[in-house]
């Protein structure tokens, strides 16, 4: 099963669970790209160290919410360009000035 990218930006190769410590109930999937960003889920008490409990992790993670109204905006604001703009953002994205999404934030000043 894939593993969906992190809002850092970079794909996780992996997703480790960390027990929190309250009780066995939740624990949190955390990415091993960046550290900034976990998600809790419920373990349903099962062990941390068991597959079930990495299958969890890895559900949550996929399945969170990665900002839906802010992808949306940047969707609204991508079909405003014209050719040559978007042609100059791809170019810009393609010869390693950043990432898409990056380089499209600051194009509408939200970086
Ligand atoms: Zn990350």
């Amino acid at each position: 099963m894939t593993i969906k990218p992190c809002p850092c930006g970079k794909t996780p190769a992996e997703i480790a669970v960390y027990d929190l410590n309250q009780g066995g109930k939740w624990a949190a999937a955390v990415p091993d790209c960046c550290g900034e960003w976990m998600i809790e889920f419920r373990t349903n008490y099962l062990n941390a160290e068991s597959d079930e409990c990495k299958q969890l992790a890895l559900d949550a993670w996929n399945d969170a919410p990665r900002n839906p109204a802010l992808k949306a905006e940047m969707y609204d604001y991508i079909r405003t360009l014209n050719p040559r703009q978007f042609t100059d953002l791809w170019t810009r994205n393609v010869s390693g000035e950043g990432a898409f999404d990056e380089l499209l934030l600051k194009m509408m000043g939200k970086k």
